[in-house]
């Protein structure tokens, strides 16, 4: 009788024992997202192979910073000691599968280097005092690599200046981008004709002043026209900060 009891006794210290780690495990694992990817992928490219496959954003660089420490795929500290949250994405957690993988490729492209920060005009920080942005990397806008390469998934908070979804070339998410645009909308090989004053970029959902060099670098293949600023703001495009359309 009195081993039968020891045993139950030591039996309930274990179940105790192991519902809390699950609680404190379950209490860090986020948004619970996880991919597979492994976190060798990336070994042997160079960053200029990866980041030739993406065309440069029109996200626009308001000041710079040097990363001295990759926390996870979505945050990273600052020498000034500022810490960013990646806006408009959310990588695994520590302890989730993908975590390395995630963290890795941002190491690979931020750690020790020089960045660019688009703080997000429409929200500046979180509740944890994280700056939100996009990080841009040789002209390019790291949130939307990790989505298209699926080391991340959207975390789309409004209200933010930035439409992730676009991003992720997740054409249901972006408003009306198959509609055609009355007659404003060329054929790309008649080279003739009005183009629009102002050019929309699906991909990142801005607009701009078709004067505008980032207008200008928007490729073919994302470009919207629009006749007026009132079309492009009623098809949920945001005006780019740097031509103010
Ligand atoms: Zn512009």
């Amino acid at each position: 009788m009195e081993f039968n009891k020891k045993h139950i006794i030591s039996l309930l210290i274990i179940l105790i024992i192991g519902l809390g780690v699950i609680s404190i495990a379950s209490a860090y694992t986020g948004t619970g997202f996880s991919h597979n990817i492994p976190f060798s992928k990336y070994h042997d490219l160079s960053n200029s192979e990866i980041l030739n496959k993406y065309e440069d954003t029109d996200c626009h660089i308001e000041r710079y910073g040097v990363c001295t420490q990759v926390v996870d795929g979505d945050t990273i500290y600052l020498d000034s000691g500022e810490k960013v949250r990646f806006v408009g994405v959310n990588t695994p957690e520590r302890g989730v599968e993908g975590y390395i993988a995630s963290k890795n490729f941002v190491q690979k492209f931020c750690l020790n280097k020089k960045i660019g920060l688009d703080v997000d005009d429409s929200k500046h920080s979180d509740k944890y005092g994280r700056t939100l942005a996009v990080v841009i990397v040789d002209g390019k806008n790291l949130n939307e690599m990790l989505l298209k390469e699926g080391l991340a998934e959207v975390m789309y908070i409004p209200p933010s200046e930035f439409y992730p979804f676009n991003w992720a070339g997740d054409s249901t998410h972006i408003p009306n981008s198959h509609t055609t645009y009355s007659n404003t909308q060329t054929d790309s090989d008649s080279g003739s004709g009005d183009s629009g004053s102002y050019i929309g970029n699906s991909n990142s959902g801005k607009f701009h002043k078709n004067t505008c060099k980032w207008g200008q670098k928007t490729a073919e293949h994302n470009r919207v026209y629009f006749n007026s600023r009132n079309d492009a703001i009623s098809q949920g495009y945001q005006p780019c900060k740097v031509c103010n359309p």
